[in-house]
């Protein structure tokens, strides 16, 4: 049994709906040409959702409302979409192997899938507490979030214990997101992470403690300097406990863990060369990796970041998912006017009524500038590396100065004395 198409776009969630829309666009295939295949049920929507509107007690975000690619306020790509473009939706299919010399992919339910030009969008998997050695992550009150079935069980689980305690495993963006939509529906919620402060792959200790102020003033409580160990569990096998390495108890109703991912690369290892430090597939610039014929976007790819001098780079966000899924189909359509991607790494968060932004890289010294004490703050940080803006973070900005930060990131802009800097604050990125 097999089926045969042009291109395959391989995963069917962010990078697979704007990689649709641009070979819409570009018109760039015939009707049946082109397919995407997905492990989920569901055409591709915007996964962020899932930790803002999808959890909110009331007026929450349902499909059809967030597929891709409302997200950048463009085309709703529902599956009528799909089937007017003649773009074949495979969906509730994993594909469990590989064949790159052959071209083809084989589902587990045993059909053979060839292509010519294959787009790896297979993005990452929720890291588990039992790759720790902690059992007990199937019980029906933890949960993990990185798809729709992940977050209709967490909303299950909300429902089910209203002013209850919620325990968040990891202070990085899921488990702050996480922690923010618990409280919004009421219920108590302690965050558990090893390290001094929230977020520590991004934020300064002078930010991160902002946000713990103001999670604290909402309620939450943090454990920070020390990891779960184990579960109490009752009788059917729900956890009504988690245990501390540091011998302390937490009640608990419901988990919520969050302690990273790894990019979905398994079915190519050992036939497309991959970025060992990253942990993804290496692509070039046209996102095209070792193997002409298969090229890779979104959270399973490292790919040269020319700001960074070439620097390969896997960003696990979804700006990137969204650029490089573009890119991607316009080299495979005209590679000889594609040139190598040019991609400002961005990231963002929204919790509660907070809402932050950050460009660049956080290298190099860091000065923090405006008010980092009211209850609706305006503060950043820029991250200065051999004499130029490297990175930078701004909390509560208006579009205008969002704008003003990338552009001096974009441009590396020079900074001649870091207290003259640190004095002129955002107006440093709104004069350049
Ligand atoms: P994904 O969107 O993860 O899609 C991968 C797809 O591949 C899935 O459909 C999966 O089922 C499918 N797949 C994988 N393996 C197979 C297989 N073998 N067979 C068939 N199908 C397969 N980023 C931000 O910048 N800001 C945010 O605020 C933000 N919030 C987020 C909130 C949540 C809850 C989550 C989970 C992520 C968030 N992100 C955020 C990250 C962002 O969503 C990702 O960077 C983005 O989804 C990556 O897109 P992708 O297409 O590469 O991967």
């Amino acid at each position: 049994m097999g089926r045969a198409f042009v291109y395959v776009i391989l995963g069917g969630g962010v990078a697979a709906g704007y990689a649709a829309l641009e070979f819409a666009r570009r018109g760039g295939y015939s009707r049946g040409e082109l397919c995407i295949i997905s492990e989920e049920a569901v055409a591709p929507y915007e996964r962020p959702a899932l930790s803002k509107g999808y959890l909110l007690p009331e007026g929450a975000a349902r499909l059809p409302g967030f597929h891709t690619c409302v997200g950048a306020n463009d085309e709703l790509l529902t599956t009528k979409w799909y089937k007017e473009q003649g773009i074949e939706l495979v969906l509730g299919t994993k594909v469990i192997s590989a064949d790159v010399r052959r071209k083809t992919l084989l589902t587990a339910t045993g059909e053979t899938i060839s292509y010519k030009t294959l787009i790896i969008a297979t993005g990452a998997r929720a890291l588990k507490l039992q790759e720790f050695g902690i059992q007990g992550s199937d019980a029906s009150n933890i949960c993990y979030l990185r798809n729709i079935d992940d977050a209709d069980k967490l909303v299950n689980a909300m429902k089910s214990c209203p002013g209850g305690n919620a325990v968040v495993i990891g202070g990085g963006y899921i488990g702050m997101e996480c922690a923010a939509a618990l409280v919004t529906n009421k219920i108590r919620v302690t965050m558990v992470f090893p390290e001094k402060h929230c977020m520590g792959r991004l934020f300064t200790e002078k930010i991160a403690e902002y946000y713990e102020d103001y999670y604290t003033s909402r309620g939450v409580t943090f454990v920070k300097g020390t990891v779960l160990t184990s579960f109490e569990r009752d009788t059917t096998g729900k956890v009504t406990a988690v245990i501390l390495k540091d011998g302390r108890h937490l009640p608990a109703d419901m988990v919520v863990v969050g302690i990273g991912i790894r990019a979905n690369t398994s079915l190519f290892e050992g036939q497309l060369v991959m970025s060992v430090e990253n942990g993804g597939i290496k692509v070039n610039g046209q996102l095209q990796t070792s193997d002409s014929s298969v090229y890779a976007v979104g959270d399973v790819a490292a790919f040269p970041i020319k700001l960074f001098d070439g620097d390969i780079r896997r960003l696990e966000h979804v700006d990137s998912a969204r650029r490089t899924a573009r890119h991607a189909v316009a080299s495979i359509l005209e590679p000889s006017k594609t040139r190598d991607i040019d991609y400002l790494p961005f990231f963002y968060s929204r919790v509660f009524t907070l809402s932050w932004q950050f460009y660049g890289d956080n290298v190099g010294e860091v000065v923090h500038f405006g008010v980092f004490t009211s209850s609706s703050p305006r503060f950043g940080a820029y991250w200065v590396n051999k004499g130029r803006i490297a990175g930078a973070f701004l909390e509560g900005g208006s579009r205008d100065e969002y704008e003003a930060i990338s552009v001096a990131v974009r441009r590396k802009a020079k900074v001649a004395n870091m207290a003259e800097l640190e004095k002129q604050g955002l107006a440093f990125a709104i004069q350049e």
